[in-house]
This record gives structure tokens, sequence and C-alpha cells, in this order.
């Protein structure tokens, strides 16, 4: 089975449509939550994906616009625009967020936001951090996003180790891994092209990037009164 790995939307749907027309021919697309929160269009990206019928779980940001939960854990701008978009969005969308699952398991591999241990806040950035979820998890693999930033984790008998990721790098997972395909809308290592990852459940994962006009999400951004902030760092990928 093929799976595109789509994680971090987060309602930027130009970025989304430019990964969508990349795709090669998959079976599914898995989402790992904040399909909304920062972005310009919360209501099409929410609209496209459920078209699709993605298997989508739910981000800390999808959370908080569907019911204000969590807002005070979010810095100034994350916040400002969650309310924006609480704003935008109606009752059905916003029904629709709060039925999300916290974690799914399909074909082998659990996926969620965060980590297990914490599905919608904590941030797997590295070894230690990815360790418990390993022993969480009842499948061989995982699948996270939330840091917006590419990522691969093998368990070795030696224990848990962090492998360097770049675009078109295919990992057989020989062993068993935990992966994060980074952020469709706001990437954050640097790279301001989108980021995705191919799941091949026979060959392995491979990290993808693909390039948008990232200046039509800007100028979507300020038509809508989005914080700069937010509309200043897509462009740098940072
Ligand atoms: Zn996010």
């Amino acid at each position: 089975m093929r799976v595109a790995l789509l994680s971090d939307i987060h309602a930027n749907r130009v970025a989304l449509e430019a990964v969508l027309a990349d795709l090669p021919r998959v079976d599914e697309l898995w989402v790992m939550g904040d399909t909304v929160g920062y972005g310009p269009e919360p209501a099409a990206v929410i609209a496209i994906l459920r078209e699709r019928g993605v298997h989508l779980v739910a981000g800390n940001h999808d959370v908080a616009v569907a019911t204000g939960a969590g807002l005070e854990r979010f810095n100034d701008v994350a916040a400002t625009a969650a309310r924006i978009h609480r704003g935008w969005l109606g009752p059905e969308e916003k029904a629709y967020l709060s039925s999300l699952p916290l974690t799914l398991e399909r074909s082998g591999v659990t996926f969620v936001h965060g980590s297990l241990r914490e599905p919608l806040w904590e941030y797997v950035f590295d070894e230690r951090s990815a360790a418990p979820s390993f022993d969480l998890t009842k499948t061989r693999h995982l699948c996270c996003g939330h840091t917006h930033v590419p990522a691969l984790f093998r368990a070795t008998a030696a224990g848990v180790r962090g492998v360097a990721v770049r675009p078109g790098q295919r990992d057989a997972l020989d062993e068993r891994s935990f992966f994060n395909p980074g952020s469709v809308g706001q990437p954050r290592d640097g790279d301001p092209r989108a980021a995705w990852a191919l799941l091949d459940t026979d060959q392995g994962v491979t990290f993808m990037r693909t390039a948008y006009d990232v200046k039509a999400t800007q100028l979507a951004m300020r038509e809508r009164e989005l914080p700069d902030f937010l509309i200043a760092r897509i462009a740098i990928g940072l």
C-alpha cells in the first residue's frame, strides 16, 4: 500500500494543492493534525481533506480552534490566529474538528500529532522524546507531526537513534521507526517548500518537498489580516 503522509497544513490551501498535484498514485492520505491555525484558508483546507476522504487525527491547533481549549498554552501570534479562525469557521466545521481522534492505527503504523505520551502537545525533536512512544504503541511503526521538521528515529538494539533526513531520501523501515513528514503549510527547517512523505508499506518511507506559490499565501494572509510574523516566516521556512 502507498500512502501520502501530510501534517501541519495550517490552512495553507495553496501549499496543500501543490502537494496534492505532486503526488504519485496513492491508496490513502494520512494527515497528522494541525489542519487549521496560522494560515489564510482553514475552511477550504477542511473541505479539500474531507472531499479526499483522508484519515486525519487532531492537532493542538484543531482543538483550540474548535473549542478554545489550550489557547492559553499558545504564544501570542498562534493564539491570535486561532481566535481569528474560530470566528471564520461555522459550527459544522468546528464539530468536525472536535470529532477527530487523537490517534489512528492503519497498516501497522500508529499516527498522532505530537507523541503517544502527550498526543496534542509533546514535541518529538530528539531521541529522548521519541523513545516513550515506541514503548506505548502496539504497532511496528509510528508517525507524528507537530514540530514542523522532517525527522526519522529508529529503535535499534542500542536504543533509539535519530537519522538525518533529506528530500528524496528513502528509508527501508527494516527497523521499528518513528517518522515525521514535516509541515505542508509552515515548514520550520529552513526550507520554505512544503514538506511531506510517501510511505510504501513494502519499500519504506521517502521524504519529499514541493515548491508552491508562497507569495499567493502571503497575499491571502495579508488580506485576511493575520499577524505579520506569520506572514514573514513562511517565506524563509522558519
Ligand atoms: Zn503545527
